[in-house]
């Protein structure tokens, strides 16, 4: 059978700027793929051009038998119509780092919106599948709950449920405990762990080595906008062969001790000013991301 996921020489610029230079990846079904890399390499942006919210500026992408996007012969891309990338998108499950959920609807609403609008559902399967999810996730008991009255790990996995409530046929898994308190993230990654062992495809960035070490099939250690390594999760976490993977491995597994550094101290109004500026452009980019899921 044909990979489910099939990546080739997916190039994206921003500007003048190359960010994706040239990246190939097959996932098979059922299939668990890792991206890891540093900060800026361009996991984001390939995750983001699985379902075309990023348009690719070279290569061809196809999920499930429908090709996204493909470079002619002239060089020119040629992206498949509108109503067959939103026909594809349905197929996608994306969770983000955060701000997944919309605040104004209570746990349940937020999974049963999308079944009813885009799928038909009535509202009474949609509320019994949601409960069932959230079942699932370990919430049932916070269906009337807002986002605001969950804790960052609780609103990750409503966020799960929420794209599980689609029948996804690949999900993907964008950073998604980096943003929760660290005792917090070892529930949203053990539903993960279910969610791979009942057979789905999953393509995740992560910088938990253990889940991936653990979980994962494959992994892939993304550089500079190129696939510098990839192979088995295990051979490619324990045993790197290339000098960049031991040097990105070493560094985030020596993030504990870094206390006893001597970094220099940032000011808590430095600290305060750069969490505020970025989560502005994390907000921008949701609200950019909502906008182009509508039109
Ligand atoms: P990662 O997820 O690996 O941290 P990203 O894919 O988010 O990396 O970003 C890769 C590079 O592309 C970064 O240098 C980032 O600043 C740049 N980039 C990402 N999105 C945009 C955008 N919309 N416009 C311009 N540059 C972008
Ligand atoms: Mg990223």
């Amino acid at each position: 059978m044909a990979p489910l996921v099939e990546i080739t020489g997916l190039h994206k610029s921003f500007g003048k700027v190359e960010v994706l230079k040239g990246v190939d990846c097959e996932i098979e079904r059922g299939e668990v793929v890792a991206v890891i890399g540093p900060s800026g390499s361009g996991k984001t942006t390939m995750l983001r051009c699985v379902n075309l919210l990023e348009r690719p500026s070279a290569g061809r992408i196809e999920v499930d038998g429908r090709v996204l996007c493909e470079e002619q012969p002239d060089g020119k891309m040629k992206f498949a119509p509108k109503d067959a990338i939103r026909e594809a998108r349905e197929h996608v499950g994306m969770v983000f780092q955060r701000f997944n959920l919309f605040p104004h609807m209570t746990a349940l609403h937020n999974i049963t919106e999308a079944p009813m609008a885009v799928k038909g559902a009535s509202k009474q399967d949609a509320e019994s599948r949601a409960h069932e999810l959230l079942e699932s996730v370990g919430l049932g008991h916070k269906a009337d709950a807002y986002p605001l009255q969950l804790s960052g790990g609780q609103q990750q996995r409503v966020a799960i449920a929420r794209a599980l409530a689609m029948d996804p046929t690949l999900m993907l898994f964008d950073e998604v405990t980096s943003s929760v308190d660290p005792e917090l993230a070892g529930e949203i990654l053990l539903v993960m762990k279910r969610l791979a062992e009942q057979g789905m495809t999953m393509l995740v960035v992560t910088h938990e080595m253990g889940f991936a070490a653990e979980v994962a099939d494959r992994a892939l250690f993304i550089d500079h906008g190129l696939v510098v390594e990839q192979g088995k999760a295990a051979d490619l976490l324990g045993n790197p062969q290339h000098q960049r993977t031991r040097a990105f491995l070493r560094a985030v597994l020596d993030r504990a001790p870094m206390e006893e550094s001597d970094e220099p101290v940032r000011s808590p109004e430095e600290i305060k000013s750069q969490t505020e500026r970025e989560l502005l452009l994390q907000q921008q980019k949701v609200e950019r991301i909502a906008k182009e899921d509508g039109g």
